[in-house]
C-alpha cells in the first residue's frame, strides 16, 4: 500500500523559489572580477535567474543540453546554477586550473552546447576558439562595458546583454527529479577525466544534509562563505543550501590570498566558511604575520585532504571551531562530518582533538562499509583498516558517458573510494591514507598523513608531503618533501629529532627534500603523482640513510 502523501519532485528550482518567497531580503555579496563587491538579495537573484532560463530558451537548448561554465564564485554563476538546471539543462561547471588539454577533452566530452565563462578565462577559451565553433554561443559574464574585444571568438556574446531584454516571468518546469542537473568531471590524476552527473534530487537531498546541525550545521542566521570553487563539485553543496536556508552567501571571487580573505570575513560578517586546508594555511599565516583575529567567524569546514591538528589548534586559539568533512566528486560531496557527540565534550582537549582530525561521521543517508582482505568486513574498533566503500543517495553509480563502472567488485551496488580507513564504534571514521599514497616498507602499511601531521608542527616547516621511494630492501621506504617557512633551515638531524617518540623508529621517513614550492592539483591538494616525479630527479645519485629503516 501507498502512503497518501503528495509526490512533489525534489527541483532545484524549488531551492531558488523557496529563497525569493521567505528569504527574500537575504543577501547575496560577491568579489567581481571586474572590481569591488557586487551586493544583491535573493528575490532579485532569482529574477535574474529567471531572466536568464528566458534567454536559454531563446538560444534553443533541449531538455538534458550541457552549459558549460568555467567561472569563480560570484553571483552570474550561481544564476547560471539556477538557470540552467531549473530549465532541466546541466550546468556543465569546468575546472579552469585543470591543463588545456583535460579542459578541451572535458567539453567535447560533455558534449557542451554553450560556454559561459569569467573574463579571467578569456586566454583559455581563445586557446580552444577553434573547438568551441559548432557551439550555440559562447557568453563573456561581464557588461558591456567590460566586453573584451577578441578577434579569435568573433560571435562572443555578452551576458548582461544576453539577459537584458528578457522577461522576468518564468514558470520554472516541472519534471523527474532524477533529471540530470549539473555535471563535474574528476580532476583525472589517473587516466582521463570522469564525469559524474548529479541529478535533482541527489543536490537536493545533499544540501537537505549538510545543511543540518552535525553536517556544516547551517541556518538563516549564518553569512556562509564557500571559498571551495563552484566550478568543483558545486562547491561543495553550498550555493544550494544556503539559500535552502535563508542565509547569507558571501561569494570571493578570485581573490583567496589571506588579505582578502580576511577583510571579506570580516566586512561582511562571515560566521561559516569552507575550503581546503591549503587555503587556510595561507590565511592563517598572513593573520599570524599581521596580528589579526577573527571577530565573527564561528565555524570552518576543511575538506578534500586531511586536516593537520596544529591547523585545527591554530583555529581553536582564534576561537574558531573546525568542522572537518571527507568527499569527493563522485559523492556530491560530502559524506562525512566530524561533528562531536555530547558524550565527548567531556573529554581532555586532546582526546577531542583527535576525534575532530578524524574524517568524521557519516551524514544520514550514506552508508559506510570498512571492506579487509576478501571484502569481508572489518570490525568498527578504530583499529582495524580497509577500504572504503559507501553508497546513497547522492554517489555515483555510473560515469556519464563511458562504460567504466564506480562500483566496487565485490560489493555490487557499493562504490570504491580508493581510501584506506578505520571506523570506530560511534561511526567516526579516519583515513589511513589513500590507498595509492600509502608507503608499503617491509610489508608494514605505513600512513603519509600521519607522517604529514608531524612533520607540518614543527615550526620551520611551511608545508609537507611525504612520498614513498622505491627502496631494493624494504620495497618503498618514506621521504618526507618539505617547503620551508621563510629564513628557516630543517636538516636530515632536526628531522630525526622531531620525529623521535612521534612514531615508530621503522616509519621515520628516511630523507628530506626541501623544495622551493610543492606542486598542488587542480582541486588544490598536493599532487602527489608529481612530488613522486621531481622526487625521482632529485633522488638520482643519493644513497639513502643506512641507520634508518633497519
Ligand atoms: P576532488 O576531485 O574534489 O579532488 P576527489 O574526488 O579527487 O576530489 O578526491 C576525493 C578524495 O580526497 C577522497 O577519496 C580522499 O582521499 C580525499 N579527501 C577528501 N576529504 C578528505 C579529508 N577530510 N581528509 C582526508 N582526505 C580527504
Amino acid at each position: 500500500m501507498l502512503g497518501t502523501m503528495m509526490d512533489v519532485p525534489l527541483l532545484l528550482s524549488s531551492i531558488l523559489r523557496h529563497a525569493e518567497a521567505y528569504h527574500g531580503d537575504g543577501e547575496v555579496v560577491s568579489a567581481t572580477v571586474e572590481g569591488g563587491l557586487h551586493r544583491y538579495t535573493y528575490a532579485e537573484m532569482a529574477q535574474r535567474s529567471r531572466k536568464l532560463a528566458n534567454a536559454l530558451a531563446r538560444l534553443g537548448l533541449k531538455t538534458g543540453d550541457r552549459v558549460g561554465t568555467l567561472a569563480w564564485n560570484g553571483y552570474r554563476h550561481l544564476e547560471l546554477y539556477y538557470g540552467v538546471s531549473g530549465s532541466g539543462f546541466v550546468c556543465h561547471t569546468i575546472n579552469p586550473r585543470l591543463f588545456r588539454e583535460q579542459i578541451a577533452y572535458i567539453i567535447a566530452h560533455g558534449g557542451d552546447s554553450v560556454l559561459f565563462f569569467d573574463l579571467t578565462f578569456l586566454p583559455i577559451v581563445e586557446e580552444l576558439a577553434e573547438q568551441l565553433k559548432g557551439l550555440k554561443a559562447v557568453v563573456a559574464m561581464t557588461d558591456e562595458a567590460h566586453m573584451p574585444k577578441s578577434a579569435a571568438l568573433p560571435g562572443l556574446l555578452c551576458y548582461e546583454s544576453l539577459i537584458a531584454g528578457e522577461p522576468d516571468s518564468f514558470d520554472w518546469p516541472s519534471f523527474d527529479e532524477n533529471t540530470a542537473s549539473g555535471l563535474c568531471y574528476t580532476s583525472g590524476t589517473t587516466g582521463d577525466p570522469k564525469g559524474v552527473l548529479y541529478s535533482n534530487r541527489s543536490c537536493v537531498l545533499h544540501a537537505m544534509a549538510i545543511a543540518m546541525p552535525d553536517g556544516l550545521g547551517l541556518s538563516a542566521n549564518d553569512a556562509i562563505c564557500p571559498i571551495v570553487p563552484m566550478f568543483h563539485v558545486n562547491a561543495w553543496g553550498l550555493p544550494f543550501a544556503a539559500p535552502m536556508t535563508g542565509a547569507k552567501l558571501v561569494l570571493p571571487g578570485a581573490h583567496l590570498d589571506g588579505a582578502s580573505l580576511h577583510a571579506l570575513f570580516e566586512g561582511e560578517g562571515v560566521s561559516i566558511t569552507a575550503g581546503v586546508p591549503t587555503v587556510w594555511l595561507g590565511l592563517l599565516d598572513w593573520m599570524d604575520t599581521h596580528a589579526r583575529e577573527f571577530s565573527i567567524l564561528k565555524r570552518v569546514v576543511i575538506g578534500g585532504s586531511a586536516v593537520p591538528p596544529i591547523m585545527v589548534s591554530r583555529f581553536h586559539s582564534k576561537g574558531v571551531e573546525v568542522r572537518q568533512a571527507w568527499g569527493m566528486t563522485e559523492t556530491s560531496p560530502v559524506g562525512l562530518a566530524a561533528a562531536l557527540k555530547p558524550k565527548h565534550q567531556a573529554f581532555p582537549a586532546e582526546q577531542r582533538l583527535a576525534l575532530e582530525c578524524k574524517q568524521g561521521r557519516p551524514l544520514f543517508g550514506m552508508e559506510f562499509r570498512v571492506a579487509g582482505a576478501e571484502g569481508r568486513e572489518m570490525p568498527h574498533d578504530g583499529k582495524s583498516f580497509g577500504s572504503m566503500l559507501v553508497r546513497g543517495p547522492w554517489v555515483a553509480q555510473a560515469y556519464f558517458n563511458t562504460a567504466t563502472s564506480p562500483a566496487h567488485e565485490e560489493h555490487p551496488g557499493w562504490f570504491d573510494t580508493g581510501d584506506v580507513v578505520t571506523m570506530d564504534a560511534e561511526g567516526f571514521i579516519q583515513i589511513v591514507d589513500r590507498t595509492k599514497d600509502v608507503v608499503k616498507s617491509g610489508g608494514e602499511w605505513i600512513s603519509s598523513i600521519d607522517l604529514e601531521n608531524i612533520a607540518q608542527a614543527h615550526p620551520a616547516i611551511q608545508e609537507a608531503a611525504i612520498v614513498a621511494r622505491p627502496d631494493t630492501r624494504w620495497g618503498e621506504r618514506p621521504v618526507l618533501v618539505v617547503v620551508l617557512k621563510p629564513g628557516a633551515s630543517f636538516t636530515r638531524q632536526d628531522m630525526r629529532a622531531h620525529y623521535e617518540g612521534k612514531t615508530s623508529k621503522w616509519c621515520v621517513p628516511d630523507d628530506v627534500i626541501v623544495l622551493d614550492e610543492l606542486p598542488h592539483t587542480a582541486t588544490g591538494k598536493l599532487s602527489k603523482k608529481t612530488i613522486r616525479e621531481i622526487l625521482q630527479e632529485q633522488m638520482a645519485g643519493r644513497a639513502p640513510d643506512p641507520e634508518i629503516g633497519s
